[in-house]
């Protein structure tokens, strides 16, 4: 063999043409730990495993009968220590003194191999990556959907708190501290549009004498009963209030002295004329109308000054503060 050839950079197998390894170059003898002599005359299946050979019969034989050449198998060989060696295998069969002999080249593929496995692997964890970017991203949106959930549950309970801060406890109805930031905001309007609210002070009649004669618990009773008497008989916009004890304020938006006192009166009788379970309760009211001068203070005073000049005059009433004196209807 051309001594070239038998250290070439690659393998050369040349076999007959029922292959029987007749040329063999040394490149090839290193890399896979033979002697010649344990592979000259042999067959070249020597060198496959069962699998192996079944691609050469599928493969090399029928390829090479028909085109006389074969390019680019991938075939692994047994080295002499038993482990499986790719190469890549191109073959030409050609005639030499009207003998068939082929020619086969044999180029490693070990790295070619582990790049590609390196490869594989590499895309592995860009999948695992992805996936664990995927979960992350899911768990994210979970975590947004979670705090949405939460900040939604918050400004509920700020809500509630916030009607919890402006209701009182025992009648449902608002509290005075809510009242005082209406009466506030009425004047405010009323300086700027100068259109008239009017503030009623309802006040129970002999109330003392409930609690002494039915006890405490029916006194309460009795203000959440007035409670719902005022609420029902108050219209949209009018801010009905409890003021202390068994004092109760009503700001009525957009209301002269006349139809303040015309309210007023239809409040009165429907307290009058309902049912209660100590016998009969009255209250007795007080009106303010606004005026250029006033503020929440003196509205006050002058609505509570009302409501002392209908308990002056026998209860079950209703004053205005402008004719002074009790004004009946
Ligand atoms: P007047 O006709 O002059 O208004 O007489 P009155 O008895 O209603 O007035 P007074 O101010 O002497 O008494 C008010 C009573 O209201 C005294 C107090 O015990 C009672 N009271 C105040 N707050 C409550 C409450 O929340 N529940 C109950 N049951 N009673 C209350
Ligand atoms: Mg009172
Ligand atoms: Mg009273």
């Amino acid at each position: 063999m051309d001594k070239r050839l038998n250290y070439a950079p690659c393998g050369f197998i040349a076999i007959t043409h029922d292959g029987m390894m007749i040329e063999v170059n040394q490149t090839f003898l290193e890399w896979m730990g033979y002697e010649r002599v344990d592979l000259l005359h042999q067959h070249i299946e020597l060198l496959m495993s069962k699998p192996n050979k079944m691609i050469f019969h599928s493969y090399f034989y029928p390829t090479i009968n028909l085109n006389d050449r074969v390019e680019e198998l991938f075939i692994s060989l047994k080295h002499c220590n038993g482990t499986a060696v790719p190469f890549l295998l191109n073959g030409r069969k050609y005639l030499v003194e009207e003998t068939e002999c082929i020619d086969c080249i044999l180029v490693p593929m070990k790295k070619r191999i582990d790049y590609e496995l390196e490869l594989r692997s590499a895309k592995k964890q860009l999948e695992a990556a992805y996936l664990e970017k995927d979960q992350a991203l899911a768990k994210l949106e979970q975590l947004h959907l979670e705090i949405g959930k939460k900040q939604d549950e918050l400004l509920n309970i700020n809500a509630t708190l916030v009607e919890l801060s402006v209701t009182d406890k025992l009648t449902g109805l608002k509290n005075r501290r809510f009242f005082q930031e209406q009466l506030e905001e009425q004047l405010a309007i009323f300086h700027e549009s100068a259109k008239p609210f009017s503030l009623l002070i309802l006040d129970i009649d002999h109330f003392k004498k409930v609690n002494d004669t039915f006890g405490h618990q029916v006194g309460d009773e009795v203000l959440a009963q007035l409670a719902q008497i005022l609420n029902a008989q108050a219209r949209q916009g009018d801010v009905v209030a409890r003021f202390g004890g068994e004092e109760f304020v009503i700001i009525l938006p957009e209301t002269d002295v006349t139809t303040s006192w015309t309210i007023a009166e239809q409040l009165r009788q429907a307290v009058e004329q309902a049912q209660w379970q100590t016998g009969s309760i009255t209250i007795s009211i007080g009106i303010a109308t606004v005026t250029e001068e006033d503020t929440d203070l003196t509205i006050l005073k002058k609505a509570d000054k009302a409501l002392y000049v209908s308990k002056e005059n026998g209860r079950n009433r209703v004053s205005t503060f402008e004719y002074q004196t009790p004004k009946q209807f």
